[in-house]
């Protein structure tokens, strides 16, 4: 876990700090995507917000994670893993709320009229996740 959050900062040329450590141990431990609220009711008391939107905001630039946009209202977060890089699949569970990534199932190619050029793509799946199965 350590090692995993010292090597993501060290590839990313970024210096450990505690909003960074704290930010990435939740998302390297949640097996769905994670919301702002989320992260600050996780930080708990004490975090400068300013600094939390900073940090989310680095790390997407830098394709550390990735917004997950599930219709919830609020953008999610999610570890941008070596094989989730491909634009990937999303799938929102109606039981337990949660949404996670798939990130072997590819977004299908979609053919679209002359004129319209894809730039990006996001799929979303609801349904029920193995967990609530
Ligand atoms: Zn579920
Ligand atoms: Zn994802």
């Amino acid at each position: 876990m350590e090692k995993a959050i010292d090597h993501i900062l060290k590839n990313n040329r970024l210096k450990r700090t505690t909003t960074r450590i704290d930010i990435l141990s939740l998302l390297l431990n949640s097996s769905h995507a994670i919301s702002y609220n989320d992260i600050s009711e996780e930080l708990g008391e004490g975090f400068d917000k300013s600094t939390v939107y900073r940090t989310l905001n680095s790390f997407e630039d830098k394709g550390i994670i990735h917004a997950v946009n599930d219709g919830s209202g609020g953008v999610k977060y999610a570890l941008t893993l070596q094989e989730g890089k491909a634009a990937h699949v999303h799938f929102k569970c109606d039981n337990c709320d949660q949404t996670y990534c798939l990130p072997d199932t590819e977004i299908p190619g979609v053919h679209t009229p002359k004129g319209f050029v894809v730039k990006k793509s996001s799929l979303l799946l609801s349904g029920i996740c193995e967990n609530c199965s």
